[in-house]
């Protein structure tokens, strides 16, 4: 009957090449993501990356960057809007104003990584 747990043999093999900078590494610390579809193609592949090529995904950061934009825009408005309109701008909003749109962006960036990972 063959064992069905895993040796500290196999686990070490358990690692993905980076398809950005060709560094290997371990389960859990590399991310998969979809390519953009070509012409012509039905289905597109999936490009694996390390850590540090992962969070520097373009087409991830440009996503989390809309993401930030919209629902950024949208939260400033529901939590700072009647101060905006009625143009009684205080310090605190030079901070909090920023801050608002970066949640947003941590989150959908979080939320790719996590979706993603390997
Ligand atoms: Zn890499």
């Amino acid at each position: 009957m063959p064992n069905p747990r895993k040796t500290n043999l196999q686990d070490e093999d358990e690692t993905s090449t980076c398809d950005s900078c060709g560094i290997r590494s371990k389960k859990g610390w590399s991310f998969g993501f979809k390519e953009s579809v070509p012409e012509g193609m039905t289905d597109g592949g999936t490009v694996v990356k390390c850590s540090l090529c992962a969070i520097r995904h373009t087409q991830m950061l440009r996503r989390s960057l809309i993401v930030a934009i919209v629902v950024g825009s949208i939260l400033t408005l529901l939590n700072q809007g009647d101060v905006l309109f009625a143009g009684d701008w205080n310090n605190p909003l030079y901070w909090k104003i920023p801050l608002t749109f970066c949640v947003p962006f941590c989150v959908a960036t979080y939320g790719a990584l996590s979706n993603g990972r390997r």
